[in-house]
């Protein structure tokens, strides 16, 4: 399209967002940007930054009841949730202004407004139309709604990080990663957390043996959990919330939140006039370099329902934008080696294919299993135990998965991603000299498999130590 205002335009300023507009630009590309709300999108705003400084002031709780046993004498310590979350907010600020400083010094036109498709070249934004060679849709997703009597008393993580207070009973409804990571933070704050699990596992979509273990840590740390059920109806009293349960219960509770999963935002975005196609989950549909059907239009992120991470919404935006500049590239993204952490409490780590998917994807496997206690617990006697798992394929000795439940395992499997990504084998990490003594060792000194039949489920024959030994 020859006289386009940009050669690029991109909506949404959320991670994928942002990342493909300043790609862009830093590779000479005219570039503009639309965004709706706050710079930084979810991850910034109502995601992985806001959460995990929660989860850190959580976390500080789990320290002070550990700090006795080492020595140290504290007053009854006191937790003032007003100030997190002003910190809280003046760092999401600072933030908000490092990504337009970040833009502007790359050259981007911030259009503020909800943008909307006129057709494959041109969006409407606040009343203006700006025709653009390429448009790229980054608009991400949002918690998805209820229909059930009484939803709407039921927050959802974004209104969460703003509460004005943090009450004493919260129910929260879901099984995912949000749900479990938010349960941690409300009960390591003190309060009484019921966690409603329609099915019968948490984290469902990971290795089966981290939902069950997790459960187990979870509830440990006086999380009740109801599984198989979910909830019927809320009624509003005077002073707290009645919940009816899909198996006849009643709950008394002070706050509700419901965790049940994210939708694609679509909505409104004019989809239609540009003849863009949608998936039967509401995903914007698009080919391997991220293309709509609509050629001048591409999309990543969230809104394309893949994986919903951060890290791989940037490493899709740059992808997208080295095709929408029309340079070669060969990068592609396998989704099957995405690590990922869960900062429930104790964090989750994964990375590569759970024993099911090993299985159901035909490899004949080993299983690699150690569950112990750490030495930073044995002092105190704290009932937290790890988990440290390897899927290994039986016949090329490839390790195929690594899952952990345990302290810091987001960063430990950071590592382990790597080695994966180099087509590690098991007999590279019985090799590998351990770093003593810590958590991450137990990675490479797992010796004797566990389990080399056919049926899944290694937790049952799982070696399992009392305490983490030299
Ligand atoms: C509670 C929570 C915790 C999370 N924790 C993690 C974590 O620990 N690690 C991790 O990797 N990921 C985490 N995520 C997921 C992560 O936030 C998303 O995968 C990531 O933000 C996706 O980026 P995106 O650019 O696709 O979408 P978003 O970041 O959602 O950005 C989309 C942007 O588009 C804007 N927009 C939408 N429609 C329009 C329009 N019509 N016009 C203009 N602007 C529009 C929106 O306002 C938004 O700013 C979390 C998510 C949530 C909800």
């Amino acid at each position: 399209m020859a006289n386009a205002d940009f050669d690029l335009f991109v909506i949404g300023a959320g991670s994928a967002g942002v990342r493909a507009a300043r790609f862009a630009a830093d590779r000479g590309a005219r570039v503009a940007l639309a965004e709706s709300g706050p710079l930084g999108g979810t991850c910034v705003n109502a995601g992985c930054i806001p959460k995990r400084l929660l989860s850190y002031a959580a976390e500080l709780g789990d320290d002070f009841a550990l700090c006795r046993a080492y020595g140290w004498g504290l007053d009854s310590p006191s937790f003032d949730w007003a100030t997190l979350i002003a910190n809280k907010d003046a760092e999401i600020r600072r933030l908000n202004e490092v990504y337009a400083g970040l833009l502007k010094r790359s050259g981007v036109s911030v259009v503020h407004g909800r943008a909307k498709l006129v057709d494959a070249h041109r969006i409407a934004v606040a009343g203006k139309t700006y025709s653009a060679r390429s448009i790229l849709i980054a608009t991400g997703g949002k918690p998805q709604g209820a229909t059930f009597a009484g939803s709407e008393f039921a927050i959802t993580s974004n209104e969460a990080f703003h509460l004005p207070e943090l009450p004493k009973r919260i129910v929260i409804v879901g099984a995912g990663y949000i749900a479990v990571e938010f349960a941690s933070i409300f009960a390591g704050l003190g309060r009484e957390v019921t966690l409603l699990v329609r099915g019968e596992r948490i984290l469902k979509n990971f290795d089966l043996d981290i939902g069950p273990f997790l459960a187990r840590e979870l509830v440990k740390r006086g999380i009740t959990i109801r599984f198989k059920t979910s909830l019927r109806e809320i009624t509003r009293g005077p002073a707290e919330f009645s919940c009816e349960t899909l198996d006849g219960e009643r709950l008394t509770t002070d706050l509700v939140m419901l965790a049940t999963g994210r939708v694609p935002n679509t909505a409104d975005l004019g989809l239609e006039s540009a003849g863009i196609d949608l998936r039967p989950d509401g995903s914007i549909a698009i080919d391997a370099t991220y293309r709509t059907g609509v050629p001048s239009i591409f999309a990543v992120g969230d809104v394309i329902g893949r994986v919903q991470l951060t890290p791989v919404a940037l490493a899709e935006a740059m992808i997208a934008v080295e095709h929408i500049l029309g340079r070669s590239t060969q990068r592609a993204i396998n989704y099957d080696e995405i690590a990922t952490a869960v900062f429930s409490h104790p964090n989750v780590g994964t990375v590569g294919l759970t024993e099911e998917l090993a299985r159901g994807r035909g490899h004949k496997i080993s299983i690699f299993r150690s569950e112990f206690t750490s030495l930073r617990n044995t002092l105190p006697h704290a009932p937290e135990r790890t988990l440290m798992k390897l899927v290994v394929d039986a016949q090329s000795d490839r390790v195929l998965g690594a899952h952990m439940v345990g302290a810091n395992a987001g960063d430990i499997i950071q590592g382990i991603a790597v080695a994966l990504r180099c087509k590690v084998r098991k007999a590279d990490f019985d090799e590998t000299i351990g770093i003593h003594p810590t958590l991450a060792e137990e990675f490479v000194t797992m010796r004797e498999a566990v389990k080399e039949t056919d049926s899944p489920g290694a937790a049952d024959l799982a070696h399992e130590a009392p305490t983490q030994m030299p």
